[in-house]
């Protein structure tokens, strides 16, 4: 009885189901970047399981364990949202300072060195 991740290659589009009730939940996780939706579904579980603000989500009862499938939708709605946040700001890391290419600052699309350049 878990969370599970229904891949679909050629769609190249994956979804979250509960391997107990058999019900599907959740956004659609698609393709972005160099991102495989299955990679993008995974990083979502991992990041709800251990970065998110779990306890600020509706949930539909009351705990401590993180699962998915306690959320409501708007408590869903909530956490994809601040996931896509969360990514967006790892894909910038990942690509690195968009000047030179060195570890990007906090966020940023710059490094420290490039942002000290862009105000001076
Ligand atoms: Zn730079």
């Amino acid at each position: 009885m878990s969370v599970r991740i229904l891949y679909d290659a050629a769609e190249e589009s994956a979804v979250l189901y509960c391997s107990t009730s058999m019900w599907a939940f959740g956004p659609l996780f698609t393709q972005d970047d160099d991102h495989e939706a299955v990679e993008r579904a995974e990083a979502f579980l991992k990041w709800l399981d251990e970065a998110a603000p779990y306890a600020s989500y509706e949930k539909t009862q009351i705990g401590s364990r993180r699962d998915a499938r306690l959320l409501t939708d708007a408590g869903m709605q909530a956490a994809y949202s601040d996931w896509l946040a969360a990514e967006a700001a790892w894909f910038r890391a990942e690509r690195g300072c968009e000047v030179c290419g060195e570890p990007a600052g906090e966020g940023g699309a710059l490094c420290p060195a490039c942002q000290l350049n862009a105000r001076a």
